[in-house]
């Protein structure tokens, strides 16, 4: 199928985006296509990219909010995930990835588990996902060799897919759930098998020093020690991060996602060191985590978010600005997950948004990346288009109001089990 994007604004000029099959082909030539779609009053972006997320965490949004992490973990969200069936991550996965496409995401970055029903979600909603089975063995040799199974198991489920969309990778949660053993078997795994490696790092004060009680030294150094650093890692949060930590993930290759709702709504205690990072040549992705920490998936909020949370942090207006922020959402999404996406040029993936200018928050239009990132919202994306397909026009999507219906159902059924 091909698809013309005709007369819409692409960094601030007027053109015409030609598609064939799941790539972007042609830019400036208007030409015959199968579907040809009006973009007068429209801004062109690449679809965004959520290089961190629990998609299937909808189910939870807003049901524990206000809590310290520990709590709301131990108390709330363990007890309750303890409870949830394949059948449930479908449905949630659903929502998530109908509350991505409305907010102008293309691809995004999955770790939870009954990744066969979340997968199954993604292929039927046409987004684009790194998706991981998220392995936690608590230090027990048997549920490690159990967890590594459901990994591998999920790795060959997506290879028989053979969907150029959906990429499996390995998610071993973090430092503070995972055995050495388990790491060790991962870093091979990645090096050997070109698979990417999904994990929480250097979220909390509390994670570092549980990682110098175990190890006697932080969670970067001991990820290095066990081989799981390396250009195959994305790494969520990376708060807590000494200079020579950010001059060794530089070294590595490791990508960096900065999730900043998420880091204010639980507090951990400082903010993500952009500066930094960047200095030591470390790749940067932004991400939403899960909807349950932040409480949306809206990834033009989290890139405002992280704007306001740079300058704050480092009292500093010029750092992290508009347009920086939104090659972090696209570019850096695309290159911390390996997909050649993220930018609207020819030769791309043809993963794209048109927003609405039309709108208060897109009047005047004096700076695109100002009213996109700082001005507007998600609510502002009016179609979207993933690997060629047309999954949003006129803020439709196909489907919404079954999955709104079913989602609701089911969370409400879940908290009541
Ligand atoms: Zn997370």
């Amino acid at each position: 199928m091909s698809v013309l994007v005709k007369d819409v604004l692409l960094d601030g000029k007027e053109t015409n985006v030609y598609i064939e099959g799941d790539t972007i082909t042609e830019l400036g030539r208007k030409r015959e296509a199968d579907v040809v779609i009006d973009g007068r009053g429209k801004a062109c972006i690449p679809g965004l990219i959520n290089a961190h997320t629990h998609a299937a965490m909808t189910l939870f949004r807003s049901y524990a909010d206000d809590m310290k992490l520990q709590d709301w973990l131990e108390t709330r969200i363990w007890p309750l995930e303890a409870k949830l069936t394949g059948e449930d991550i479908y449905w949630g996965t659903k929502l998530a990835c109908l509350e991505m496409i409305k907010s102008g995401t293309t691809t995004f970055n999955d770790m939870y588990f009954f990744m066969e029903e979340a997968a199954r979600a993604v292929l039927e909603m046409g987004m684009r996902a790194v998706m991981s089975y998220g392995l936690i063995d608590l230090f027990d040799g048997e549920r490690a060799e159990k967890e590594l199974k459901a990994s591998e198991k999920f790795i060959q489920f997506v290879e028989g897919l053979k969907s150029s969309r959906i990429t499996a990778a390995l998610g071993p949660h973090a430092i503070y759930t995972v055995s050495q053993a388990t790491f060790e078997r991962v870093g091979e795994m990645a090096a050997d098998r070109g698979l990417k490696v999904h994990l929480h790092l250097a979220e909390t004060q509390r994670e570092i020093e549980q990682s110098k009680e175990m190890y006697g030294k932080g969670p970067v150094r001991a990820l290095e020690d066990m081989g799981v650093l390396g250009p195959w890692l994305v790494a969520a949060h990376c708060v807590w991060l000494s200079e020579a930590d950010m001059r060794l993930m530089g070294e590595s290759g490791v990508s960096a996602v900065h999730n900043p709702t998420s880091n204010m709504k639980l507090a951990v205690g400082r903010a993500f060191p952009f500066e930094g990072l960047r200095a030591a040549g470390v790749n940067i992705a932004l991400g939403t985590d899960g909807a349950s920490s932040n409480n949306n998936l809206d990834m033009l909020e989290t890139t405002k978010l992280a704007c306001l949370l740079q300058k704050f942090a480092a009292d500093d207006p010029t750092t992290l600005r508009a347009d920086e922020a939104m090659r972090l959402a696209t570019e850096g999404g695309a290159s911390a997950l390996g997909i050649p996406a993220g930018k609207v040029e020819e030769g791309s993936l043809a993963d794209l948004c048109l927003l609405d200018l039309q709108t208060p928050a897109m009047v005047p239009f004096f700076n695109p990346s100002s009213n996109i990132v700082y001005a507007a919202n998600g609510s502002a994306v009016d179609t979207v288009i993933c690997d060629g397909a047309i999954l949003m026009q006129n803020r439709k999507v196909e489907g919404e109001r079954e999955i709104l219906r079913k989602a609701g159902e089911i969370a409400r059924d879940v908290v009541s089990r």
